[in-house]
C-alpha cells in the first residue's frame, strides 16, 4: 500500500496525469461488483490505475498500453515493485497499432482524448459478452459543459473532439452508454444485445394502449383521402422542416389544417422554412418519406429537433403511423406525450393557424 501512495505522490509531483480518486474508486467498485477479471487499459502512464485494478483480486489480469517510453519504463519499475508483473502485461507503442486477440470484460480508455472514437472502434471487437467500455475525462475539467472556461485554441479543439466522441456514443446503435458525473466525467458503454424493439413493443412497455388498422400505403394527402380509417381520433400530418441554419422542426397538426409555414417559422425564431429531403429524414428521424410520425422523435437523441404539436390535437385520440405508412394507430394524445417524455425530449404545444 505504501508503494502505491509513493507512486501516486511521484506522479502528481512529475505532473503525470493519473486518475482522480473518485474516478478510480468508481472503477474499482465497478470491477468488484461486475466480477471483472480481464481488463484492457489504454493509457498506462506510470501504472498507477493498472496496479490499483490488479490489487483488487488475485484473479484479475490487466493488459495496458502506453506510448511514452519514459512513462512505460517507470510503469515497469512500479509494477515490478508491487510484484504484479505476472498479472499486468505492458505494451509499449501507440494503442492504435496494437492488435490483440484476447477478450476483456472491461476496456478502459484513458489516453489521448482526441483519439477516443478511434480507440473505441479499434478495440470494441475485444470486448467479451456482457463487458463494458469505460472512458474517462469526458468533462475535461468542466470545459466540455462550458467552453468559455478556456481561451486556449488547442484546448478548445480538443474539447470539440471530446464532444464529438460523446455524440458518437449517443448515436451509437451498437452500444448503450450511460454518462456519469463521477471524477472527470465517465462513460460506461455496453453492447446492445436486445433485439431492436419495434414500436408496438415500446408502446406495450410503456403501458400505452392502441388500436391499429392495416391499409394501403399512404404517401400523401390524396392517398389519405382514398383510405377509409375506421379508428377513432384526429388524423395527423407531420412536417419535417428546416431553416437556412439547419434548425430542424417536426410539426404535428390535424390533417385538415393547411400548415402556415410563416407562423411556424416565427415560433422557431427563424426566417424561412423549407421541407427536409429524404436523406435528412433518414439521418435525423430514421424514416422514409410518407411514413413520418411523431414516434420518430425517439431517434433525436442529440435533441437537434424542435417538436411542435398543434393545440387542437390535445383533447382527443390521434391517428398516426407506427413508423410505416401501411398502418395507422389510434392512441390518446396524452399517451403520445408520455412516449415523448420517456425519451426525455421536449415539445411545444401551440395553436397553429391554418392557411386559407
Ligand atoms: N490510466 C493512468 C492512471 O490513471 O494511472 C493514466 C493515463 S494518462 C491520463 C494517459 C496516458 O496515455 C499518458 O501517459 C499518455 O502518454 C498515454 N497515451 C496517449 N496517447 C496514447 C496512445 N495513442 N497510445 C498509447 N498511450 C497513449
Amino acid at each position: 500500500m505504501d508503494q502505491l501512495i509513493e507512486i501516486k505522490k511521484n506522479a502528481r509531483k512529475e505532473a503525470v496525469p493519473i486518475m482522480k480518486d473518485s474516478g478510480i474508486d468508481f472503477l474499482c467498485d465497478y470491477i468488484k461488483t461486475h466480477n471483472v477479471k480481464r481488463i484492457l487499459e489504454i493509457g498506462t502512464a506510470v501504472g498507477y490505475s493498472a496496479i490499483r485494478f490488479a490489487q483488487l483480486d488475485e484473479e484479475i489480469s490487466v493488459s495496458t498500453i502506453e506510448n511514452d517510453i519514459e512513462r512505460y519504463h517507470q510503469a515497469v519499475k512500479n509494477i515490478a515493485g508491487c510484484q504484479l508483473m505476472d498479472r499486468i502485461t505492458l505494451y509499449l507503442g501507440d494503442a492504435l497499432t496494437v492488435d490483440l486477440k484476447d477478450e476483456f470484460d472491461l476496456i478502459f480508455i484513458d489516453a489521448a482524448k482526441a483519439q477516443y472514437t478511434k480507440f473505441f472502434e479499434h478495440f470494441k471487437g475485444n470486448l467479451a459478452e456482457g463487458g463494458a467500455i469505460i472512458a474517462d475525462n469526458l468533462s475535461f475539467h468542466g470545459m466540455v459543459e462550458d467552453l468559455s472556461l478556456t481561451h486556449n485554441y488547442s484546448t478548445k479543439k480538443l474539447i470539440k473532439k471530446i464532444k464529438k466522441f460523446i455524440d458518437f456514443l449517443k448515436l451509437n446503435e451498437e452500444f448503450d452508454t450511460e454518462f456519469l458525473e463521477i471524477g472527470d466525467g465517465i462513460s460506461v458503454s455496453k453492447k446492445n444485445t436486445r433485439p431492436k424493439k419495434d414500436i408496438f413493443q415500446i408502446l406495450q412497455d410503456l403501458s400505452i394502449s392502441y388500436e391499429i388498422q392495416e391499409h394501403q400505403p399512404i404517401f400523401c394527402e390524396e392517398d389519405a383521402a382514398k383510405v377509409q380509417i375506421n379508428l377513432q381520433g384526429t388524423e395527423v400530418k407531420n412536417l419535417f422542416v428546416k431553416d437556412k441554419h439547419n434548425k430542424m422542426a417536426l410539426v404535428s397538426l390535424p390533417l385538415h389544417k393547411k400548415a402556415d409555414l410563416k407562423q411556424i417559422a416565427q415560433i422557431l425564431n427563424s426566417k424561412r422554412l423549407s421541407f427536409c429531403n429524404p436523406a435528412e429524414l433518414e439521418d435525423y428521424l430514421h424514416i422514409t418519406p410518407g411514413s413520418v410520425t411523431p414516434f420518430c422523435i425517439m431517434y433525436d437523441r442529440l435533441a437537434r429537433i424542435e417538436f411542435i404539436l398543434d393545440e387542437e390535437l390535445c383533447n382527443d385520440k390521434i391517428l398516426i403511423h407506427p413508423m410505416r405508412n401501411t398502418a395507422t394507430v389510434s392512441i390518446m394524445f396524452s399517451d403520445l406525450l408520455k412516449f415523448v417524455e420517456n425519451y426525455k425530449h421536449s415539445y411545444k404545444i401551440v395553436r397553429l393557424s391554418s392557411k386559407l
